[in-house]
């Protein structure tokens, strides 16, 4: 019997990225996953979207090594939500998203949001089959995110810097922090908001519809 062995889990999960990328592309859906770390604010920044965005159909798919606690949350803003307990991996798939893409009526989403576990390191190397990456960081995180963690910042479409209703309560030098994004990634988008206050929730709705509207 010839055993099968998987050489590269990254070539393994490219398979069945692309098996994602038709059922988006099928079914007219444009995907975000969305890369922080804990406590950034991903869920927050989901729900101010759903909130905001009345025109659109939006799913959610909730990436977490336990518990339900953010999909409960979302729970009252949209039906279209699955919660993927990863089981203490730390990092989303895509057979982990096609799994729960099973679980979804795909034809009530216009736009699906993937919250990934909060984790800046593996994640970023995980294809989904999505159209975006963003990385999503804080004020409250520090300044120095995009050089100890270079790589997501580095591929992501959009990089969104949340919290700034805190900038009186921490040291942040917001120069250095858009420096160095920008020196990583020259050609991405630089979106500065916060859920709270909701300064600059605009920009971040219409980089979205704009996106969507070159998608469909
Ligand atoms: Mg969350
Ligand atoms: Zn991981």
């Amino acid at each position: 019997m010839k055993i099968r062995v998987v050489e590269n889990i990254y070539d393994y999960n490219k398979e069945h990225a692309e098996e994602n990328r038709k059922i988006f592309k099928d079914n007219k859906i444009m995907t975000i996953n969305i890369l922080s770390s804990p406590g950034a604010g991903k869920t927050s920044l989901i729900t101010e979207t759903i909130k905001k965005l009345k025109n659109k159909r939006i799913g959610v798919i909730e990436g977490d090594i336990s518990s339900t606690l953010d999909a409960e949350k979302l729970k009252e803003y949209t039906e279209e939500i699955v919660q993927i307990n990863t089981g203490g991996t730390c990092h989303l798939n895509a057979s982990m998203v096609y799994n729960a893409l099973k679980e979804m009526n795909l034809e009530n989403i216009d736009i699906l949001f993937i919250e990934n576990v909060g984790n800046l390191i593996c994640p970023v190397s995980f294809d989904l089959g999505e159209d975006y990456k963003i990385l999503l960081s804080s004020v409250s995180e520090g300044d120095d995110k995009p050089v100890k963690y270079p790589k997501g910042f580095a591929v992501a479409s959009l990089v969104i810097l949340n919290k700034i209703d805190l900038y009186d309560y921490f040291v942040f030098n917001r120069e250095f922090f858009l420096n160095n994004v920008k020196k990583l990634n020259p050609s991405t988008e630089i979106i500065e908001l916060s859920c709270k206050s909701s300064e600059g929730i605009d920009s971040w709705l219409d980089w979205i519809c704009k996106k969507d509207i070159s998608i469909s």
